[in-house]
């Protein structure tokens, strides 16, 4: 059995101005009786480092919105609203609720309980007109999460022989090509505005300790971040190789921009790149419409690992959302089918990147067809970062960012992926799914709302 992968949270709160869902004000009537900080087993409630006569400010931040200290003032001095910078973040698809979600998990790695009481819609769109098997939650074997089986969540990257070949005395002809194993189905990705130096560090550092990568544009990657060139995957286009071959050298796997250079002339890139040394090659697409020709021939031409990107809310590029444009997870489907059609999916690695945002979207992701996903936008917001959608992407982080020290913004992304290591392991679980690798094209294990909808209504309406 292979040895047990285990993420280590911590709990490491940031000293930032935050937005939170709801916000506890003290009012004047308060007599500094104490009993709040009683009550709040989350120790919102304490009294000032400067004077412990009095009250310091609730802390929000902790906060699990149990209403106990509201409703147990004396006088009853507190009072608990929502909060208007809550109400103004995110948008349509990075919804209040999931920023805040992504915080929490960073704060300490454990999973917020949200299901109870629910009752806010049961379908929606995008990764949420998507429901996954849930059928073995019941029975014995949802043991193995967290004992006797093990659940595997480590995934290969790189090409895969089809069949084997022999000889004719029966001797193995086939040499197996090299794959890199990665303890998650998930790598991080540079989001596309600038980071501070500290946010890089922090995110190269947390890859290295969760046994994965960090996708980085070639520019950004300094003589300091050189010595980790172990868990980086450099990011350039075709045209940038003759100028990066030492980058190249040191790297595992690197990541080419798929652009009219290497559709003319896949195969003289891809040899370039093994005669420097010995790195995998990632090829970048975007997620335009026929995405589906573009990966099909790419891996009939002996591509290793593919990379689909669409936009930061998962939408097929250069098409604006609610135009009919396709959603990540019905882009994946279709690459997946076109490839098994071929005869040629069980070849190529699949990586799917925008709008995975929890830790479901990566399960449901590698149930459309995909093996693995990329994130970025989550880690950013797990470090205070917010979004706001209606005008066009923006991401914000809080003032003083720059200041935490990386060991703190470091565990913060440990943190985080620790929630979704949990996460991930009881989908799997709850589905009798032991191996990562196995959820791959397993849409038998979901239901499409669409699906069932045209099945259920589509003659009548
Ligand atoms: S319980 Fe009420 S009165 Fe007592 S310290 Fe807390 S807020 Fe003030
Ligand atoms: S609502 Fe609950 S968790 Fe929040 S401060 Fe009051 S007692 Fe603590």
């Amino acid at each position: 059995m292979p040895k047990k992968y285990h993420i280590h949270p911590k709990t490491m709160p940031l000293d930032l101005e935050y937005v939170f869902k709801f916000k506890i004000v003290r009012g004047e009537n308060c007599i500094n009786c104490g009993k709040c900080s009683k009550v709040c087993i989350y120790q919102a409630h304490k009294r000032s480092d400067t004077d412990p006569r009095k009250m310091a400010d609730p802390n929000n931040v902790v906060c699990r919105n149990c209403f106990r200290c509201i409703q147990e003032c004396p006088r009853g001095a507190l009072e608990k609203s929502l909060d208007k910078g809550y109400l103004s973040t995110g948008g349509g698809y990075w919804k209040p609720d999931m920023l805040i979600t992504l915080y929490k998990q960073a704060e300490d790695g454990n999973v917020p309980v949200s299901g109870a009481g629910y009752r806010g819609p049961f379908t929606g769109t995008g990764f949420d007109s998507m429901w996954t098997d849930m059928s073995e939650i019941v029975r014995p074997t949802r043991d193995g999460i967290h004992g006797r089986e093990y659940i595997n969540t480590s995934i290969d990257l790189g090409r895969k022989l089809n069949h084997l070949v022999f000889g004719a005395e029966k001797q193995l002809i086939s040499k197996s090509p090299d794959t890199v194993d990665i303890s998650l189905p998930i790598l991080f990705d540079i989001p596309a505005e600038k980071l501070n130096a500290n946010v890089m560090l922090a995110m190269i550092k947390a890859a290295a300790e969760l046994n994965t990568f960090v996708i980085m544009p070639v520019a950004d990657i300094t003589t300091e971040y050189e010595k980790h060139s172990d868990n980086i995957i450099p990011r350039l286009s075709a045209a940038e190789i003759d100028t990066h071959k030492e980058m190249i050298k040191k790297a595992r796997i690197v990541s080419i921009e798929y652009d009219e250079a290497l559709s003319k002339n896949f195969a003289g890139i891809r040899d370039k790149i093994k005669k420097i040394g010995h790195a995998l090659t990632i090829i970048r697409v975007p997620a335009v419409k026929d995405v589906e020709y573009t990966v099909t021939k790419l891996a009939h031409d002996g591509a290793e690992i593919i990379h689909i990107v669409a936009d930061y809310r998962g939408q097929e590029l250069n098409s604006p959302a609610g135009s009919g444009s396709r959603h990540l997870k019905d882009i994946i489907r279709s690459v997946h089918q076109r490839l098994v059609e071929d005869h040629i999916r069980d070849e190529v690695t699949i990586i799917a990147s925008g709008g995975v945002g929890l830790a479901e979207h990566v399960t449901k992701s590698m149930l459309c067809g995909a093996d693995l996903t990329t994130i970025d936008l989550p880690l950013m917001i797990g470090l205070g970062a917010r979004i706001y959608e209606e005008r066009e992407k923006y991401l914000v982080f809080p003032e003083g960012i720059a200041t935490i020290p990386t060991p703190v913004v470091t565990q913060r992304m440990i943190n985080l992926m620790s929630a979704w290591h949990s996460q991930i392991l009881e989908m799997m679980g709850a589905m009798g799914i032991r191996e990562a690798r196995r959820l791959r094209g397993e849409s038998g294990r979901a239901i499409f709302f669409e699906e069932i909808d045209k099945d259920t209504f589509g003659k009548l309406f």
